[in-house]
């Protein structure tokens, strides 16, 4: 039997969704599912429910004083994508356990935002995206191939000396 204090299913689920799906690592934001195509229900699965306090001893992190169930409790759990859980997994100097509780919180305090603001009818993700030093709007980048980015816009903010004259040709 193994001496991992694993997270129940149910736990790792509550991580998921709390995160939106997304890894919680500061900066990442990667998706960590989406279709398979090895059969129309298969889901591939890239994100890991991580230990902030290692599962089992030799693991980083651990902590021998915590009882088995707090272990497992979800608040020793942050989800990552599988990079990150692997990194966090290989260097407890950097990744302390403050660290990954602040990028949990983080990152969670982001997903409610969104989610919030999607509910409200839209202004799901929007950023500040400037584009060379002078053009600078509010707007969601949709993606980017060989030849053009595309955006969603929703407001324009000046800066510097551009003139809105200026800022319609460049776009
Ligand atoms: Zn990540």
């Amino acid at each position: 039997m193994s001496n991992r204090d694993e997270f129940s299913r149910k736990t790792k689920d509550a991580l998921r969704l709390r995160a939106s799906n997304l890894c919680s690592f500061r900066g990442c934001k990667r998706t960590t599912s989406g279709p398979s195509d090895e059969s129309p229900d298969a889901v591939n699965m890239t994100g890991k429910a991580a230990h902030i306090h290692a599962a089992a001893p030799g693991g980083r992190r651990y902590l021998a004083a915590m009882t088995p169930e707090k272990r497992a409790d979800i608040s020793n759990g942050i989800w990552l994508c599988a990079h990150h859980a692997d990194l966090i997994d290989r260097d407890e100097v950097t990744y302390t356990p403050d660290m990954l509780r602040a990028m949990k919180r983080e990152h969670e305090l982001d997903c409610d935002r969104k989610h919030r603001a999607a509910l409200r009818g839209g202004e799901s993700s929007l950023d500040l995206i400037a584009i060379g030093p002078d053009i600078v709007f509010c707007g969601e980048l949709l993606g980017v191939d060989k030849i053009a980015m595309a955006f969603t816009f929703a407001e324009f903010r000046r800066r510097g000396p551009a003139r809105p004259a200026q800022i319609h040709r460049a776009l």
